[in-house]
């Protein structure tokens, strides 16, 4: 008896060692292996209604289910199916998965990336798979990585929820069907990431976040991360309209602090929607750093001991 207990004691304090070390959570090759998979030929580029993003949906779901997350209210499986609209017979899916939450499991906080992205393009006579490993290969592996990282943490009081969504491409429909499946009011805050796989025009361990003064969202972002080598920046890019144009702007519309945290050079990004954004394009030092960056600055809002102000409402 005196011997199982402290055994399990050893066996307590080594996993609470192991979990408070992020190094040891999401390291390099973890991260690499996720999105060199995504970002694969063998993906096709991802095209909404294609085997390739059936084969991507198949792969999230497989890392989800080895991280031991649960399907989102019940559901039986990870894939959020639907129709594009009531003539449309193709499904769409968006992956999701669940941490509920220890003493708040009524407060949700959601982490997402797209998963589609443009398939198979014109091309240059050579190569003709737009791979999208920066858009959005990177933002799905930093969710799943995310989603890794707090499962071992084991202390959020909120519901965690972990996306990937589909036809962010062709209209954003992923997102839109998803805020359907749940009560604005309910989330607290949504982490969307796009495109974190080259360094930011502020430098090395430096990221942005769209819609900045629309919330205080990214004060407590900031907040967090004092004293570390990462700082996070309003959106250099506002004339771009980047706020509106990812998958938080549905969520963000129904007044919840919903951004979209990147670190792309937008304005002068040459791969952006082209058949060279590869992986062997990507900075993977960078993608690594903003991970944990996030990890880190999310932390507040995951444990519920912030929580950042709603955005005006614009639709009802
Ligand atoms: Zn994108």
């Amino acid at each position: 008896m005196k011997r199982i207990f402290y055994t399990l004691l050893a066996l307590l304090i080594t996993q609470q060692t192991f979990a408070q070390d992020i190094n040891k959570i999401i390291t390099k090759e973890y991260v690499d292996n996720l999105i060199k998979t995504l970002s694969s030929d063998e993906m096709e580029g991802r095209g909404t209604f294609t085997p390739g993003i059936d084969r991507a949906a198949t792969f999230i779901e497989a890392q989800f289910k080895e991280i031991g997350l649960q399907p989102l209210n019940g559901a039986d499986s990870y894939r959020q199916t639907f129709f594009k609209d009531s003539t449309d017979k193709r499904p769409l899916f968006n992956v999701v998965g669940v941490i509920p939450g220890k003493s708040k499991s009524a407060e949700l906080v959601v982490f997402s990336g797209h998963y589609d992205h443009l398939g198979i393009i014109k091309g240059d006579g050579q190569d003709s798979i737009a791979n999208g490993a920066d858009d959005d290969a990177s933002g799905v592996t930093a969710m799943i990585a995310l989603a890794k990282y707090y499962k071992k943490l084991k202390n959020n009081e909120r519901t965690l929820i972990f996306v990937a969504f589909t036809a962010e491409e062709i209209g954003g429909f992923g997102s839109r069907h998803f805020s359907k499946q749940l009560n604005p009011d309910h989330v607290v805050a949504m982490f969307n990431i796009e495109m974190i796989g080259k360094e930011s025009k502020f430098g090395k361990n430096t990221a942005f976040i769209t819609g900045f003064d629309k919330s205080d969202f990214g004060k407590i972002l900031q907040k967090n991360l004092a004293g570390t080598e990462f700082t996070f920046h309003p959106d250099p890019y506002p004339r771009q309209n980047l706020f509106y144009r990812s998958d938080n702007a549905t969520l963000a519309a129904l007044g919840v602090p919903a951004h979209t945290i990147s670190t792309d050079q937008i304005d002068t990004d040459k791969f952006y929607h082209t058949i060279k954004d590869e992986y062997s394009t990507l900075d993977a030092d960078n993608i690594l750093s903003t991970i944990k960056a996030i990890a880190k600055s999310a932390i507040s809002i995951v444990k519920g001991t912030d929580t950042p102000t709603r955005i005006p409402r614009l639709v009802e």
